[in-house]
């Protein structure tokens, strides 16, 4: 279609409502999101931060408006198609029962050399390295959700992303405890390893994104601001 270019991400007149008869959470949001643009999201909590993440996997239906990703509207396509364009990295990051290799690649797709080489990209190798037994190779080391802080669990979601190639990715910080170090080094392998890609981080501190291209703010579910950092 020739409203958008491909790889870009537009959102348009988002509408969304947890249930017909409540308010709106989102209303009426419009931006558009270039192909490798890094987007900083910051609003008070209950702005609707992580329900514009929710929507954009149509893990929300909307109430109006659209979303379109590479030129088409993802009401249009299937959850999985749309799963392997877009991924969210959630506040509280479920692992899968098994190991750091079931993690990376569920599917078994990639050599054990490239899984280690991503955890090494991510800078997760001393983290785990100390987690991990001798006997064992660090891929074959069991996680279960309580083996790992939410901080670890989403830099292990976003080596698996960087090992999908997916073109878009959505950061939704973890709250609980932020854990500076672990953010800095989440920023440090977005920076490195996703040039190519659309970053959209949901972020607590504005350092956290002081260097992205764009910040939106939002505020009760209503777009105030998308411009350059410099100018908040
Ligand atoms: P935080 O900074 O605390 O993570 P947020 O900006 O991510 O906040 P959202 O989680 O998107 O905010 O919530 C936006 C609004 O939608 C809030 O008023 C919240 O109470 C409401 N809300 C969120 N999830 C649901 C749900 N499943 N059902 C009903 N209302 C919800
Ligand atoms: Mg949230």
């Amino acid at each position: 279609g020739g409203s958008s270019a491909s790889g870009e991400l537009v959102v348009d007149n988002l509408v969304v409502k947890y249930a017909p008869g409540l308010p709106p959470v989102l209303r009426n949001l419009s931006f558009t999101v270039k192909p490798s643009e890094k987007v900083g999201v910051v609003g008070r909590t209950g702005s609707g931060k992580s329900t514009l993440a929710l929507s954009l996997l149509r893990m929300v239906e909307p109430a109006g408006g659209r979303i379109i990703v590479d030129g088409v509207d993802i009401s249009n396509i299937g959850l999985e198609d749309l799963w392997t364009r877009i991924t969210i990295i959630s506040q509280d990051v479920s692992l899968f029962s098994g190991t750091i290799r079931s993690n990376l690649d569920p599917l078994g797709a990639n050599t054990d050399q490239e899984c280690l080489d991503v955890l090494e990209r991510c800078h997760l190798t001393p983290l785990l390295k100390h987690a991990s037994s001798s006997e064992f190779s660090m891929l074959d080391m069991p996680v279960n959700q309580g083996s790992l802080s939410a901080g670890e669990r989403q830099l292990v979601a976003m080596a698996r992303a960087i090992l999908r190639r997916t073109n878009i990715i959505i950061m939704d910080e973890a709250t609980s405890q932020i854990d500076t170090r672990l953010d800095d080094q989440i920023q440090q392998t977005i920076r490195e390893e996703l040039t190519g890609a659309i970053v959209i981080t949901i972020a607590h501190r504005l350092k956290t994104i002081m260097d992205y291209d764009r910040i939106l703010v939002l505020d009760d579910g209503e777009l105030l601001d998308f411009g350059s950092p410099k100018t908040l």
